[in-house]
């Protein structure tokens, strides 16, 4: 019994860990205009202001949190209601949770993977499994937390057994991706894998061409890396994924 308690907990805090990061949040503890632009010290030029959102409080009492995905951004949160009993392809009928998204509506930088896995599902979050801990270390290395930026996925329900997404599926589910990303407005995209690379960027290249070429998305610049999941099944990878994460850096810095 004793054993069942300290494993609720010790889950409670892994879970806890990778959605919102090392920092404990209580209820009501800010009151922010969080919209606001802000003007910034060092890192801005003059005259120019820096997006800067600054995260409500968050319930813990639920595993699925619906203002983890929209954090009440008015255009973000009419947009998840309006989409998320989509029923337009075939794996609605399968699905635990359906999977909007998560992060700064008003992020930078925009990751976007395949499709939610089994965790994913069960969460209703993107990259909240052994791939997302991998992408939570990636951002690490860019000094960034999970908050401070989106992800989303193409697929915004799993597919069984994580196959690839068929092409029907894609043709139902990317308007929402693309919706999404007008919304967000991102200054740099990356695209976790092939899939979502070529889906988005409409070429049928391999990941190692996509990954060479300077591409772009409706003109914002576009970068492709692995995918987390891929990173961890061959992590000779790793240091190719890591000339990626300095490529984003400096688009970002
Ligand atoms: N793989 C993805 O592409 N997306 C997720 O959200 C999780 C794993």
């Amino acid at each position: 019994m004793q054993q069942e308690i300290l494993q609720e907990i010790s889950h409670f805090f892994n879970w806890y860990k990778t959605t919102y990061g090392n920092e404990i949040s209580f209820e009501g503890d800010v009151e922010i205009d969080e919209y606001s632009t802000i003007s910034t010290g060092s890192n801005a030029g003059v005259g120019e202001v820096e997006k800067k959102y600054i995260p409500q409080s968050q319930s813990r009492s639920d595993v699925f949190n619906e203002k983890l995905v929209h954090q009440d951004h008015p255009q973000l949160k009419s947009f998840y209601r309006e989409i998320n009993q989509c029923s337009k392809c075939a794996l609605h009928k399968q699905r635990t949770h359906f999977v909007f998204g998560m992060g700064n509506p008003v992020a930078d930088l925009m990751f976007i993977g395949e499709a939610p896995g089994r965790d994913e599902d069960l969460q209703g979050l993107p990259f909240v499994g052994k791939a997302g801990q991998l992408l939570d270390k990636m951002l690490f290395a860019l000094g960034m937390k999970r908050q401070e930026v989106y992800i989303a996925n193409v697929l915004k329900c799993r597919p069984p057994n994580n196959r690839d997404p068929l092409p029907d599926e894609v043709v139902q589910c990317e308007p929402h991706l693309k919706r999404q990303i007008e919304i967000i407005h991102p200054k740099v995209i990356v695209a976790l894998g092939r899939i979502s690379a070529q889906v988005l960027l409409r070429k049928m290249d391999s990941l190692t061409i996509l990954r060479q070429n300077e591409q772009s998305y409706e003109g914002i610049p576009f970068i492709v890396t692995y995918h987390p999941a891929a990173l961890l099944r061959n992590p000779g990878w790793k240091p190719k994924a890591w000339q990626d994460l300095q490529k984003i850096k400096n688009y970002i810095s």
